[in-house]
């Protein structure tokens, strides 16, 4: 999972249909009544009929598209038709019997996620919400009694209240590296406190075969590719230094790309480049090639550190807080 901020971008706005007063109406209803039966696929997946190509649309899945990239928001997998997941499910609760879900969430836009259907159903979260907080079973009120609304978004009170477990690609920060640690093997494991990327990795089964195989192959590429000019070296067509000039604008340039958002398992390649010495290092054949390759790493490393504080500190000059 990688971090997202789906509020600093400006061009994928709420979706009309999850917006409009017909909308708004239809929810009012099933909060009153506790309808979850009047919850409707068509509002929150944005189906509707293309006049222009008589096809069906799902306006709320293209902007989440967007947001994530193509990609699964759990996963990192890339998604051509993510399922509009409920990140609280909307009508049960796994945890909680008596619980009737969270079916004034359904049409909340901070409440849905792109997701593949692994994730999202199948061996993955289906109606799981585990928390470490205090639940909320029903929809928050004000003093007089009426339904409170602006206390829908996920990053509010009483919702971030509930301590839940797993991770909210745009409320958590997993990016930062305080959540999970990934083994050269493809796998992941939880490393914070309160267990959260633990937990997030049992939910979502983050660890299943696929996964680990298509993680591995990202791992595999670079070792592959630095490999291949250790051969070029060790054969004497490359100095050490032709070797670390290769290393930096083939390898090292390459793993940086990799961290893009819309790359694929983009978390696990930041992890890589933060841990070049835990996860790559160790694969090369001999003493003298690790010595070498790693300290060519560690020279890119800095002067790239040094150019996004530059960067960083130009974009605040220039009052662009990212
Ligand atoms: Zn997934």
């Amino acid at each position: 999972m990688r971090s997202n901020s789906r509020k600093k971008l400006p061009e994928f706005p709420i979706p009309e249909i999850l917006a409009s007063q017909e909308t708004t109406s239809a929810l009012g209803d099933i909060v009153e009544h506790v309808d979850k039966n009047a919850i409707n696929p068509n509002i929150y997946k944005g189906q509707f009929k293309d006049p222009a190509t008589k096809e069906d649309r799902f306006l709320v899945r293209e902007r989440l598209k967007g947001i994530y990239y193509n990609k699964c928001a759990y996963c990192e997998d890339i998604q051509n038709k993510p399922e509009v997941e409920h990140y609280r499910p909307k009508k049960k609760l796994s945890e909680d019997r008596n619980h009737p879900g969270y079916y004034w969430l359904c049409y909340e836009w901070t409440n849905l996620l792109p997701a593949c259907h692994y994730c999202n159903t199948d061996k993955g979260k289906r109606n799981q919400f585990s928390i470490r907080g205090i639940r909320v079973s029903a929809p928050p009120r004000l003093p007089d009694g009426s339904w409170n609304q602006s206390a829908n978004d996920a990053s509010v009170s009483p919702l971030i209240d509930e301590e839940p477990y797993l991770l909210h690609p745009e409320i958590d920060q997993p990016d930062d590296g305080s959540y999970f640690k990934f083994h050269n093997t493809g796998e992941m494991e939880g490393i914070d406190p309160k267990e959260r990327g633990e937990k997030t990795i049992e939910i979502c089964d983050l660890n299943r075969e696929d996964l680990l195989e298509k993680r591995r192959e990202k791992i595999v590429l670079v070792i592959e590719l630095i490999r291949g000019f250790l051969v070029l070296w060790s054969e004497g067509l490359l100095t050490v230094d032709g070797l670390a000039r290769a290393l930096d604008s083939i390898v090292f340039t390459k793993m940086v790309k990799l961290q893009g958002p819309d790359q694929p398992f983009s978390l696990l390649s930041i992890y890589i480049f933060e841990h070049f010495n835990e996860i790559i290092v160790p694969e090369l054949p001999t003493p003298a090639q690790r010595t070498v390759v790693s300290a060519a790493f560690a020279d890119f490393r800095v002067r790239f550190k040094r150019q996004q504080r530059y960067y960083r500190n130009l974009n605040l000059m220039l009052g662009s807080d990212d």
